[in-house]
């Protein structure tokens, strides 16, 4: 069997390998460490929960031991899609690079370039960036390409998906082509096999799990309810008490980041211990989030798929799906979030009449037809009178009959008004654009990519319910520019002012 001794990293890295309690590479370290340290350029198609990060970071740990940064011109670069991956990578190079005195820079949106300019300034071993800020960054001439030796490009098909391609084309083309780059993918998709192409040399191609493989440990159930969003509420409130013995954490994922809002304060108002996570909260709130979540003072997770993509989580026992993700795929990487490493997960999803076309693109991509929990459609009890199948639950305050009168009795309190207010519902704006769920959830999820920008598709189109004045145009860019970049413009974003307590308690990640 090999170990970690056997890959040729230097003693610093196996000490905190030892410290971190693994004994054993996962099958993407054992293939891709031993090939990075040659300076070989990598192509590794692997999941998240495959240890896929400490498979770069250890082997980039043990290259960085010569040498050292100058101002300005980082040594190495990593690019994430999501400012959670690259906290979480970060993080991961604080876990193992606990003996090394590297600077690491990390740049995402949210957070004052002051700050990270200085960082620059004292030179950064490593930088870790989402697309975005690094080219806000270049532009400012605060920063030089021309030193960095390696390159990694982690969850290129999640890049792919929100549009950052022309950015990272961008990016590669400072950076000296004796480079050496790492590649990472969930899956091939045909654009992602190109651009691997385009970007390695002569790469050592490592394959470690199908992405339409759910791991065999997880429970997965569906759900049957009907289809308004107050009854959907309803069958999760019950399914959630059912299971309440067996959870010890949860995710719950919708497909739109109104949903997440809504469903957050629905559970939190019926008195669950909950949390939500989407991109329209600032960095600060989502990591103190995500560390309530990892720390156990937060059992419930309402999240949205580009929020949670990727989440290092090790042991969540329970994943929900709200609604049927769109694209099958994004199921397979939720209930990936459950049952790693060989831990019992159970997943369960929510199914109404109209979800029977991606349920069924579901079940051919992982194979299996997955089991009904208590009974199919069918078997679904009566509506009660007042449940009329109208639309008011999307158009008004997204609730029915029952529970918006309670809803309505309660404003009274001072909790009642502090949910109420302007905070949470600030950021369900966007979501009465007439777009498809999934621009929908890529317009206000991310960090937008540039060429999202200029052709203001879709992400404009929020804005461009704005009273319009042609002069005002060039502002209007600018401004959109930094509300989706670098959300530190004026605009209050996620829960503006109003964050809740359990969110203020110290974060790990500075
Ligand atoms: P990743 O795929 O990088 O998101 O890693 C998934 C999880 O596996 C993280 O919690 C890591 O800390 C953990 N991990 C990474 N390498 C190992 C290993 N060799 N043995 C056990 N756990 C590991």
């Amino acid at each position: 069997m090999t170990t970690f001794q056997d890959l040729g990293l230097s003693q610093k890295v196996l000490n905190a390998v030892t410290d971190a309690g693994y004994s054993i590479p996962t099958p993407i370290q054992e293939g891709a460490i031993p090939f990075a340290l040659q300076r070989r350029d990598i192509l590794g198609i692997a999941q998240t929960g495959t240890g896929k990060t400490a498979s770069f970071v250890l082997p980039m740990l043990t290259l960085l031991e010569k040498g050292r940064a100058r101002a300005r011109m980082p040594r190495t670069l990593i690019l994430e899609p999501t400012r959670e991956l690259a906290a979480q990578v970060a993080e991961n190079f604080e876990k193992y690079g606990k003996n090394h005195k590297l600077n690491v820079a990390l740049l995402i949106g949210g957070v004052s370039f002051d700050e990270q300019d200085r960082k620059l300034e004292r030179g950064a071993d490593v930088l870790i960036c989402t697309p975005g800020r690094l080219l806000d960054h270049c532009e400012r001439g605060k920063l030089l390409m021309t030193g960095v030796e390696i390159l990694v490009i982690d969850e290129a098909d999640r890049m792919l998906d929100m549009g950052f391609i022309p950015d990272i084309e961008r990016i590669a083309k400072m950076i000296p082509f004796t480079r050496q780059t790492l590649f990472f993918s969930a899956t091939m998709p045909p654009e992602i096999q190109k651009l691997a192409d385009a970007f390695l040399q002569n790469p050592q191609r490592i394959e470690v799990a199908k992405p339409s493989t759910t791991a065999k440990t997880v429970t997965q159930r569906l759900v049957a309810s009907h289809g308004q969003d107050y009854e959907k509420r309803a069958t999760l409130r019950d399914l959630l008490r059912a299971e309440e013995a067996n959870i010890k954490n949860a995710i719950i994922f919708c497909n739109r980041k109104k949903d997440v809002a809504d469903l957050f304060r629905s559970l939190d108002r019926h008195g669950f211990q909950v949390g939500a996570l989407h991109g329209d909260m600032d960095q600060r709130s989502r990591t103190t989030m995500l560390q309530n979540f990892r720390d156990g003072n937060l059992k419930i997770l309402v999240a949205s798929d580009v929020a949670a993509r990727g989440l290092d989580i090790p042991d969540v026992s329970h994943v929900f799906n709200f609604d049927v993700p769109i694209h099958a795929e994004d199921y397979v990487h939720r209930i990936g979030r459950t049952g790693r490493a060989g831990r019992l997960g159970a997943a369960y999803m929510i199914i109404t009449r109209r979800d029977s076309k991606h349920l069924d693109a579901i079940q051919k991509l992982i194979g299996e037809d997955i089991e009904w929990h208590a009974g199919d459609l069918t078997a679904l009890p009566e509506r009660e009178e007042s449940e009329d199948g109208g639309r008011r639950d999307r158009r008004s305050s997204g609730k029915g009959g029952r529970e918006r009168d309670r809803d309505r009795g309660r404003k009274g309190s001072d909790r009642g008004n502090r949910r109420e207010g302007a905070s949470l519902h600030k950021i369900d704006t966007a979501d009465d654009v007439e777009t498809s769920p999934r621009e929908r959830v890529e317009a206000t999820e991310s960090e937008m990519p540039r060429a999202a920008q200029a052709s203001k598709k879709p992400e404009a189109s929020r804005h461009e319910r704005r009273p319009h004045s042609p002069a005002n145009d060039d502002n209007r860019r600018r401004d959109n520019r930094r509300y989706h970049q670098n959300d530190d413009g004026p605009t209050p974003v996620g829960f503006g002012d109003d964050v809740p307590a359990f969110m203020l308690t110290s974060a790990a990640l500075k």
